[in-house]
């Protein structure tokens, strides 16, 4: 038996030690914790990396989002059209400013929103949609954001599992008014613990992020909005920075590492895997494959080493808080069969070869 964690972040540590406690250690010397030139250091790196005109380092990817909608001002009364097949943070923070999460069925071949059934959820009240770049690929975002621009609603992109993720040349994150990051340790740029970035094109807005991050306050003591402690750590900053150079790299040994399970499962019908669409550089935050008898596979599975997990197992829209939206079982199928058919395989960079065979011999036992 081999043991196959579903993510090794040691292997990743291992390799690079020396340079990120340089970084920490400098970072200690200077022992300015709070913004300063870590986080500035951290934002311009990161803009450029992206494309993007601002970029404003966060405490979370959810505080990404949450900020995102407070500088919209979205809030009671509102409607904010999403995914029911993400992370709870997405339609959390739809709720915490008081609006109302929309949800709207997965494409079944992406698990990303189906923009063909995007236009019919448009109300009056509709003030944005949040695309979420599901497992490290892009929605479908031209005719998304034609939509919305017809309509005059903001995008805003949830780009927490798509750092470096592209769409037709253009970046994840960077295609709507607002894009949301996160850099918890398991995404592919992930921290020492929490943090998140907002990025914006427009000037006016960003300023507005700026000031929310720190409690609304401009200047200094002085708060014509209400904002929040929303500051991305120095420390996390100055460990992002290091991280953030090795980033390609990491991208290629993820696709490597899909394009070698996605042959050996190509024989297999019956085990479907992720299906890029047309356009798409794909950063496989995660390795999704649909399976029948799922929950008999994934026990298989973790019985013989093997690393994997279900993302997710409740769709949003059943989650016990959001009943009151009132959304019964069945309104969203494809969401509901993605639930009950899929499962993610170890995908991380530094997976050795014989390791990621024996994920692949274990899959093709137990399916
Ligand atoms: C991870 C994640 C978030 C939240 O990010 P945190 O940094 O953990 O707060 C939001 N949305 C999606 C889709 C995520 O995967």
């Amino acid at each position: 038996m081999i043991n196959v964690p579903l993510l090794d972040l040691r292997a990743q540590y291992a390799g690079m030690k020396p340079e990120i406690m340089s970084a920490v250690e400098q970072l200690f010397d200077a022992q300015q914790f709070i913004l300063g030139p870590a986080v500035a250091e951290f934002e311009e790196d990161i803009a450029a990396y992206l494309g993007a005109s601002h970029a404003l380092g966060v405490s979370s990817g959810s505080d990404a989002l949450l900020l995102a909608l407070m500088a919209l001002g979205v809030g009671p009364g509102d409607e904010v059209i999403t995914s029911p097949y993400t992370f709870f943070a997405t339609a959390g923070a739809i709720a915490r400013v008081g609006a109302a999460p929309v949800f709207v069925d997965i494409d079944p071949a992406t698990y990303n929103i189906d923009v063909r059934a995007l236009e019919s959820a448009i109300t009056a009240r509709t003030r944005a949609i949040m695309p979420v770049h599901l497992y490290g690929q892009c929605a479908d975002m031209n005719p998304l954001l034609e939509i919305a621009g017809r309509h005059g609603v903001a995008v805003v992109e949830d780009a927490a599992q798509a750092i470096g993720a592209r769409y037709h040349e253009r970046n994840a994150g960077t295609m709507g008014t607002v894009g949301c990051f996160s850099f918890f340790p398991s995404k592919n740029l992930g921290g020492a613990g929490d943090g998140g970035l907002v990025t914006a094109s427009d000037a006016v807005l960003y300023e507005k992020l700026k000031i929310l991050r720190v409690h609304g306050s401009h200047p200094k003591y002085y708060h014509a909005l209400i904002g929040g402690n929303f500051r991305l750590d120095a420390l996390q900053a100055a460990v992002l920075r290091v991280k953030l150079k090795h980033l390609p790299q990491w991208h290629e040994a993820r696709r490597a590492n899909a394009r070698y399970y996605d042959e050996r499962f190509a024989a297999r019908p019956d085990i479907v895997t992720p299906i890029v669409s047309p356009g798409n550089y794909m950063i496989y935050n995660q390795y999704v494959v649909r399976v029948p008898n799922r929950d008999a596979v994934l026990k298989g599975l973790q019985d013989a080493g093997v690393g994997c997990e279900i993302y997710y197992p409740v769709p949003l829209h059943r989650q016990e808080c959001f009943a009151y939206l009132r959304y019964a079982a069945g309104a969203f199928p494809e969401a509901e069969k993605a639930a009950r058919e899929t499962l993610a395989l170890p995908i991380y960079p530094e997976l050795a070869e014989a390791q990621r065979d024996y994920v692949a011999e274990q899959l093709l036992r137990l399916v």
